[in-house]
């Protein structure tokens, strides 16, 4: 991998699929832009799934809420 992530290793690198063109990254279950930056621990999140990914810290706004 020669792509430059600020955070520190493979295992907590984000996945760039999952990231806004800002450096915030975005929730793996509906693509929302969430309040975390990449760089941002895991421990100091909500919402972040281990082995998954970031997902929205109050939960997603889906197509039943109509925001999505
Ligand atoms: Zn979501």
């Amino acid at each position: 991998m020669a792509m430059e992530i600020q955070a520190g290793c493979d295992q907590c690198s984000p996945n760039p699929e999952f990231v806004s063109p800002d450096g915030y990254d975005l929730c793996v279950h509906c693509g929302a832009k969430t309040p975390y930056k990449t760089e941002t621990h895991i421990d100091a999140r909500i919402g972040y799934v281990e082995g998954v990914g970031q997902t929205c810290p109050n939960g997603c706004k889906t197509k039943e809420e109509g925001h999505y």
